[in-house]
């Protein structure tokens, strides 16, 4: 199984399911206005949209970063709506050959915007042949085998803008990653941004839904927006069946409990990373790999889709000698943290 299918076990995946792909177009914000919360990076977009419409120029390529369901597709979508371009969407790991990314490329047209989520899964040799289709808007293919006299063909390609998605920024080789003149960093969002998703989508599925109750699942949505819609969805449905489509507080709280999503946001996979830290290695430093084979989960699954989380809540962190547990994850599991090593401290 693949670490995304496994991953998407959990309803707190935040990488999607796809039985959620509809009602997510109907959810995913089109405008940037729609686009709630990152003011920050909302302010600097704002600023290169408009620089570029005035020139009337496609926008410099964009790379977005975050760990996934944080809004790199939706963004992905207002910037091509916003530049009033087209969008086509690939991925990484869906250019096979280069005969893929010249075909993805030469159907661009004028100011159109081409989205390749995943891209550190780019094959190297598609990936180096992006350079000179970023850098001279021409893409540099060899047409026919080796035998039959291949040849080198140039195609040029109309004016656009590359938006890649990555979930690890550090993954990219640099001469790619030098060639996006725009890096935007989407973080976890806090609650209170979650609760204004939640309400927005919310209005959107028609479900009436009490503050309290959104206040609960934006607490337990791992900050991630994907699962902040996802839980609202499945608590929806709970409420819809128990209790009439009341969605009060406590039904919300019930809910949440039935799906083992705690009130830190930590299902079932987390607790089981954190334990087995805890109490198979003391709290570490335990390698990636050696976890991996422990949960018998990939170390893929590992670092994309449950470390994120356990970092940014300061429950673990990434050391070179491997994982550690942090105050927190001892006191979560209700254990004392061993004594400081008095070394580290000197
Ligand atoms: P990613 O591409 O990073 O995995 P998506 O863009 O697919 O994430 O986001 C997942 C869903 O979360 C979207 O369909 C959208 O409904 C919601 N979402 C993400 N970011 C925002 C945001 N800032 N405001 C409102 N909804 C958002």
């Amino acid at each position: 199984m693949s670490p995304k299918a496994k991953a998407a076990r959990r309803v707190s995946d935040p990488a999607g399911q796809n039985a959620d792909a509809a009602s997510e177009r109907l959810l995913r914000p089109q405008r940037l206005a729609d686009f709630i919360g990152q003011a920050k990076l909302k302010e600097q977009l704002e600023i290169y949209l408009e620089a570029a419409r005035q020139r009337a120029e496609p926008l410099d390529h964009v790379l977005l970063v975050s760990p996934p369901g944080l809004g790199k597709t939706s963004l992905a979508h207002i910037i091509a709506n916003e530049m009033g371009g087209g969008l086509r969407v690939t991925s990484g790991p869906a250019l096979e050959r280069p005969g893929d990314a010249a075909a993805a490329l030469t159907a661009l047209a004028r100011g159109d915007v081409l989205f390749i989520d995943e891209i550190h899964r780019l094959h190297p040799a598609i990936e180096e042949s992006m350079y000179s289709a970023l850098e001279d808007r021409r893409f540099d293919v060899v047409m026919g085998d080796g035998a039959a006299g291949a040849a080198a063909v140039s195609l040029p390609l109309e004016p656009f803008t590359l938006i890649g998605a990555t979930t690890r920024a550090g993954m990219l080789t640099s001469p790619l990653r030098d060639r996006f003149g725009i890096v935007l960093r989407i973080g976890f969002y806090p609650p209170a941004e979650l609760a204004e998703i939640i309400k927005r989508s919310a209005g959107l599925l028609g479900a009436k839904a009490e503050d309290e109750a959104v206040a609960e699942l934006a607490r337990r949505a791992r900050g991630t927006p994907r699962l902040a819609n996802r839980l609202l969805r499945r608590v929806r449905d709970y409420a819809q069946v128990r209790h009439g489509g009341k969605l009060s507080h406590a039904v919300a709280q019930e809910a949440l409990d039935m799906l083992e999503v705690d009130e830190l946001g930590l299902d079932a996979m987390d607790k089981a990373y954190l334990r087995t830290l805890l109490e198979r290695f003391g709290g570490g430093p335990a390698g990636l790999d050696t976890l991996s084979v422990s949960l018998g989960e990939s170390p893929e699954t590992l670092e994309h889709y449950i470390e994120p989380y356990l970092i940014q809540q300061g429950y673990i962190q990434r050391t070179p000698r491997g994982r550690i547990a942090a105050a927190s994850a001892f006191k979560w599991a209700g254990r004392t943290p061993p004594a400081a090593n008095p070394t580290l401290l000197e």
